[in-house]
């Protein structure tokens, strides 16, 4: 989880005010075969980097973050999985819920 502010600038409703939320994200990833160790993923470096990547993003304007104007959060799940991806190639999928799970966007590869 973190927290941070975003505006949908061009947005129509008020999502085109400045405000924040606290995010979830929600990681999976997944191999054909294990590994060594008979491991599938390598869940240390996995939380590793998602912790590097929201560290980033905690407590901060998205939108200067991601130099955007507009920063839905669909946008945010696909930088998320990106970052991610580049990082550990396993990961497929990125889930971003907003306050309370109240609307959650998956992003899959
Ligand atoms: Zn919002």
């Amino acid at each position: 989880m973190f927290s941070a502010a975003h505006s949908i600038r061009t947005h129509g409703g008020v999502g085109r005010y400045l405000h924040g939320h606290d995010f979830r994200v929600r990681v999976c990833a997944s191999r054909s075969e294990l590994g060594a160790g008979n491991i599938a993923v390598d869940l240390k470096l996995l939380e590793e980097v998602l912790r590097e990547v929201t560290g980033r993003l905690d407590h901060r304007y998205l939108n200067e973050v991601l130099g955007v104007e507009d920063l839905s959060t669909e946008l945010l799940a696909t930088y998320i999985l990106r970052e991610l991806s580049t990082r550990v190639p396993d990961v497929y999928l990125v889930e971003v819920c907003t306050t309370g799970g109240r609307y959650c966007v998956e992003v899959e590869r």
